[in-house]
C-alpha cells in the first residue's frame, strides 16, 4: 500500500546501510503455558491485532489465551524466505503512520534502518515512460479525482470514489486514486471512508517486516493449529469451539478477517445482531497481491525503493524496485484487475509481470530476472484477502463492527480502526482498545 495524496517525487533521504531482520531467526510455536481453570478472555487469531490485545491483557493482569488457526504468529504479515534465499516480505512491507506505528521504534530498537519513503517516480503507459506534459496529465487527472471526492465529502455524500470522478480518468489514474492504495477499484471505495483514512508519514526499511513483527510478538503465548469454530455467548460468559476443544471464558476477543468471518467459518450462536452482521459484509477485504521479481543488475537505472507504475496488458500493477536493496522487485496487482488476474492463477500472474517487464526494459528486462513468484492472499483460507475496504454507502461500518455485542463479544483488526483501517498499526491500536474494553468488564 502506498500513500498517494501528492505529485511531489522526491527522495527525502538516504541512508547507511545496516543489517536487516532477515537473520532473525524463524519462531517456531510456542507451547501455551497458564494456570488451571478458565481464562478470563479467548483471543481469537495472533495476527498483529491479536498480539496487540494479548500483550494489553497481560499489562492489565487479565487471564487469556491466544488461539491461533495456523502455525505461526502474524496473519497478514509474514516473511518467508526459502523462494529466493533472501527474505520477501509476503504480506505488509511498508510502515504507514511513522509517527504512531509502534513497529518503527521497536525497528530502530533491533538496529533496522527505517527511513522516510519517497513517493511514485514514474509512470509507464500507452507502451513508453511518460515525460512533460504527458506525465502531467495523470497526476492532474489524479489531483482532479481527489477535488471531487473531497467535494462530495464534504457533501456527506458516501457514494463510490467513480461515480464523482470524470468518467474519461484514465485506468493509470485510477489506479493511483484507489486500488494502489486500497486494495479496491474506485467502483467499490466509499468516498467517506477513503477519506477518514489519516495521511501520516510512510516509512521504509532495509529488514524484512515480517520477521520484525515476528520478533515485537514473540513474547506472546499462542496455542497454534487451534481454529475457533464456534462462539456460543447464548448464556453468561462465551464457549469457544476449537479444533482443540472448547474454551470456556467471560469474553472473546474476534481478530479473525472480515472475509474469513462473512464465509462463517466462525458460527455464533445465537447469530451476531444484523448491525453486527451486516457491518462484516459491509467490509470485504479487496485484492492487492505481490508478485516478486529478483532481479540482476539496474536496468530500470533507479536507485532501491524506488517506486513506479506500469499501464498496459490490460491491466496496471505498481513497483517498489529493489526493495530496502534486497535485490526484490515487489510488482503488485490490485483492485478488479488484480482480483480477476489472482483468479487466474500464480501462472497468469507471473506472465503479467513478465509481459510488463518486457514493456518497459525490452528484451533484457527478461534475461535479468531469475525468479519470479506470486503470492495471491485470496487464496488463503485464513485471509481471504488483503485488507478491508468498506463498500460505497457502507462508511460506518467500522463503528458498527467495534460496537460491542453483550459486553462479551468484541471484534478488532485493521477492519475496525476508523483513520488507519488496512495498515498494520492501526490493527495494532484496535487489538489494545478491544483489551482495555474487554478488561473493564471482566475485571
Ligand atoms: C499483500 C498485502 C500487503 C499489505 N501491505 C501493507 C503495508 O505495506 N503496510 C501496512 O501497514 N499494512 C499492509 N497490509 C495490511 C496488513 O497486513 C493488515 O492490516 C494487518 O496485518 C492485519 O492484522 P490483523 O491482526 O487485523 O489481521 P490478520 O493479520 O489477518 O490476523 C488474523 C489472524 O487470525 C487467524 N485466524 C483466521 N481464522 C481463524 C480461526 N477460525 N481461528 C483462529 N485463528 C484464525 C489468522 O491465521 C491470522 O493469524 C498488507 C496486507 C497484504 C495482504
Amino acid at each position: 500500500m502506498t500513500q498517494l495524496t501528492s505529485r511531489r517525487r522526491f527522495r527525502l533521504q538516504r541512508r547507511s546501510l545496516v543489517a536487516g531482520l532477515g537473520g532473525l531467526a524463524a519462531l517456531g510455536p510456542i507451547r501455551l503455558a497458564r494456570a488451571a481453570g478458565n481464562p478470563k478472555v479467548v483471543v481469537i487469531g495472533a495476527g498483529v491485532a491479536g498480539l496487540s490485545a494479548s500483550k494489553t491483557l497481560s499489562a492489565e493482569g487479565v487471564d487469556h489465551v491466544v488461539i491461533e488457526a495456523s502455525e505461526r504468529i502474524g496473519g497478514r504479515i509474514y516473511t518467508e524466505s526459502t523462494t529466493f534465499g533472501t527474505p520477501c516480505d509476503v504480506g505488509a512491507h511498508w510502515l504507514h503512520n511513522g509517527e504512531t506505528n509502534p513497529l518503527v521504534p521497536f525497528a530502530r530498537r533491533s538496529g533496522i534502518d527505517v527511513y522516510e519513503a519517497g513517493e511514485v517516480e514514474g509512470l509507464f503507459a500507452g507502451g513508453k515512460w511518460l515525460e512533460g506534459d504527458a506525465e502531467e496529465e495523470i497526476w492532474d487527472e489524479v489531483d482532479d479525482a481527489e477535488s471531487a471526492i473531497n467535494r462530495a465529502v464534504d457533501r456527506d455524500r458516501d457514494v463510490s470514489l467513480r461515480s464523482v470522478m470524470d468518467s474519461d480518468t484514465s485506468p493509470l489514474a485510477a489506479f493511483l486514486v484507489g486500488a494502489y492504495e486500497h486494495a479496491a477499484s474506485v467502483g467499490s471505495l466509499s468516498t467517506i471512508d477513503w477519506d477518514r483514512q489519516e495521511e501520516g508519514t510512510d516509512m521504509f526499511h532495509d529488514g524484512a517486516l515480517g520477521s520484525l513483527a515476528a520478533a515485537w510478538g514473540a513474547e506472546v503465548p499462542v496455542q497454534f493449529n487451534t481454529a475457533a469454530t464456534r462462539v456460543d455467548w447464548s448464556s453468561r460468559g462465551v464457549k469457544v469451539q476449537t479444533s482443540s476443544g472448547t474454551i470456556e471464558a467471560d469474553a472473546v476477543i474476534v481478530t479473525v478477517p472480515t472475509s474469513v468471518l462473512a464465509k462463517g467459518a466462525i458460527k455464533f450462536g445465537p447469530d451476531l445482531p444484523q448491525e453486527t452482521a451486516r457491518a462484516i459484509s459491509d467490509l470485504p477485504l479487496g485484492s492487492y497481491n505481490h508478485i516478486v521479481l529478483q532481479m540482476t543488475g539496474n536496468l530500470f537505472e533507479v536507485e532501491e525503493d524506488t517506486m513506479l507504475c506500469y499501464a498496459g496488458n490490460g491491466g496496471t500493477a505498481g513497483l517498489l524496485v529493489n526493495a530496502g536493496g534486497s535485490g526484490l522487485t515487489y510488482f503488485d496487482v490490485a483492485g478488479d484487475f488484480g482480483a480477476k488476474l489472482t483468479r487466474q492463477g500464480e501462472g497468469a500472474m507471473v506472465e503479467f509481470a513478465r509481459a510488463a517487464l518486457r514493456d518497459m526494459l525490452g528484451a533484457e528486462g527478461l534475461t535479468s530476472l531469475t525468479k519470479a513468484k506470486a503470492f495471491p492472499w485470496e487464496a488463503n483460507p485464513l485471509a481471504g484477502g488483503a485488507y478491508t475496504a468498506a463498500r460505497p454507502g457502507r462508511a460506518r461500518a467500522r463503528e458498527r463492527l467495534k460496537r460491542p455485542v453483550a459486553d462479551r463479544l468484541f471484534f478488532a483488526g485493521e477492519a475496525t480502526s476508523i483513520s488507519k483501517p488496512a495498515t498494520l498499526d492501526g490493527a495494532i491500536a484496535e487489538g489494545a482498545r478491544a483489551a482495555r474494553v474487554a478488561a473493564d468488564e471482566v475485571t
